[in-house]
């Protein structure tokens, strides 16, 4: 198998380089040259658990890691999960299933790729014999960070450095990042929202002489962001687990289709879904939510992608971005494997702040894709309806995409069986959540918790009661320009 950079696709890689690498030199971002087809052995993965099926589907792209090493990572990846199934699911009224993604220690769905990437990485180190140490940069709107940090948090021959907008993330999520554990790791929010941080970061992945300092001080730099195939690929493998429980729970034929709704930010959660689809899963129309941050909803009606507008803080902090990195590798696909095209779309997006697809790849979007998307209130409406008729208690993410779920259903008429993807605990953004049930939201983030358990019976999961006895560790906030001089002098101190 190999992968190809999606701005410059005559040299191949193979996936430990890829992985390694996270980012092409070229700002492009690799994908695989061709999709395996899983289709025939779907019956057979219905005998697998979890663990078994994520070595299955994850060593269909990874040919040099043998499937023992790879069940071995995934017994280790999912091993703190709170439940046994790792992902259960939960069927709610109008053949909706929610896919619950966030039973592991951060409370959201990136753990599902961060507690398996660590591995893939250092695996791929071995592969490569690199022994230099791996430094990872991440820019996050709350949950990457956290989970990333989660993921690396002491793992030999790395470190770990986190930037977060300091105004852009729930208190939940930033009292996880502050108080982090670990002697590999360093936090600090930025002034400015996600997209400064993320643009900040990729700023220093390309920036040749931040690159060739961190190499005289014994390190290389790779990223924990969606851009990094390690990070897509454990994605893949939910959307088999949610179709292979439909199956064995009667909801859907084994060969008929599903829907799949996915509440979006940097399009790295529903490509996979896409990427599934590719593999032969038998998925029906893919259903895009976004919150009022709404590029990506113009775009899919458009062809026009604009960043250029206002940029709204909601209550579903984590998809709150105008730049969805992930796209790039969609419109690669799209274009017929077109490296010429993308690069020029991405240029400019980078000098116009917009781009506009072909009537060939508008075609095709609109043949995979519905998009939607849901304001604050509406999000909060869901919430408390779906809690007050059917008992079942979800997060703003969440709740964004099942209202999209529900304008699809009235568009269309479709009444296939939908898996919506349930990408964090309702306690990560209690706040909103407390708000939502009509109680008075307090300014502390237990009491809200406690106030939630209280009315709904839904215990506290226990990583967010651990954090109440812990210490801050990181309290600096830094500008934009500083992001390599704190980066530098943090590895000088304690690489
Ligand atoms: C990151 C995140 C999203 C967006 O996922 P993408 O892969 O960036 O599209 C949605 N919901 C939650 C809770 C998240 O943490």
């Amino acid at each position: 198998m190999e992968y190809r950079s999606t701005r410059e696709n005559d040299t191949a890689l193979f996936a430990s380089q890829a992985i390694i690498k996270g980012i092409s030199k070229d700002g492009g971002l690799f994908v695989p040259s061709r999709f395996p087809d899983l289709r025939d052995s779907l019956e057979k993965f219905k005998e697998l658990d979890y663990k078994q099926l994520a070595a299955e589907v994850m060593g269909a792209y990874l040919d040099e890691f043998d499937k023992d090493t790879l069940l071995e990572y995934a017994e280790k990846a999912y091993s703190r999960y709170d439940c046994k199934e790792v992902v259960p699911v939960k069927k709610l009224g109008g053949g909706i299933h929610m896919l619950e993604l966030w039973h592991g220690p951060t409370m959201a769905f990136k753990d599902m790729a961060l507690q398996m990437l660590p591995l893939l990485l250092t695996g791929s180190l071995k592969i490569q014999k690199q022994d230099k140490n791996i430094l990872i940069l991440v820019a996050t709107s709350g949950d990457t960070g956290k989970a990333a940090l989660e993921g690396f948090c002491d793992v030999e021959h790395t470190g770990i450095c986190v930037f977060y907008p300091h105004d852009g993330v729930s208190k939940a999520q930033k009292l996880q990042m502050v108080t982090q554990d670990g002697n590999n790791v360093m936090v600090s929010g930025i002034y400015g929202n996600f997209d400064d941080a993320q643009t900040g970061v990729k700023k220093l992945f390309a920036d040749e002489e931040f690159n060739s300092k961190v190499e005289e001080l014994g390190y290389s730099l790779s990223s924990a962001n969606s851009i990094n195939w390690g990070r897509l690929l454990p994605q893949i493998v939910y959307y088999f687990w949610g179709y292979l429980e439909l199956v064995r729970s009667g909801s859907v034929k084994m060969g008929d289709k599903m829907n799949v709704c996915v509440p979006t930010g940097n399009f790295g959660n529903i490509l996979a879904a896409y990427y599934a689809k590719q593999m032969g899963l038998p998925v029906g129309t893919l259903i895009c939510a976004s919150n009022v941050n709404n590029v990506l909803t113009d775009f899919f009606k458009t062809g026009t992608y604009c960043a250029n507008r206002e940029f709204y803080k909601t209550n579903s902090p984590s998809m709150d971005i105008l730049i969805s990195s992930n796209l790039e590798r969609l419109l690669y696909h799209f274009s017929g494997e077109n490296d010429k095209e993308i690069k020029r779309l991405m240029a400019d997006l980078k000098e116009k702040g917009e781009y506009t697809v072909s009537g060939d790849i508008k075609d095709k979007m609109d043949k995979e894709f519905f998009v939607g998307y849901c304001n604050e209130q509406a999000t909060l409406d869901v919430i408390n309806t779906v809690f007050d008729e059917q008992k079942y208690l979800m997060d703003t993410h969440t709740a964004v995409a099942y209202d999209v779920v529900c304008q699809y259903k009235r568009e269309t008429g479709d009444d296939a069986p939908c898996l919506v993807a349930s990408t964090a605990s309702p306690y990560k953004f209690s706040a909103s959540v407390v708000d939502a049930l009509d109680y008075p939201v307090e300014d502390d983030v237990f009491k809200n918790a406690e106030k939630i358990e209280e009315v709904t019976g839904v215990k506290i999961p226990k990583p967010l009661l651990a954090l109440k006895n812990k210490d801050v560790r990181f309290n600096g906030i830094c500008s934009k320009e500083d992001m390599a001089k704190i980066v530098l002098d943090w590895i000088k101190n304690n690489g």
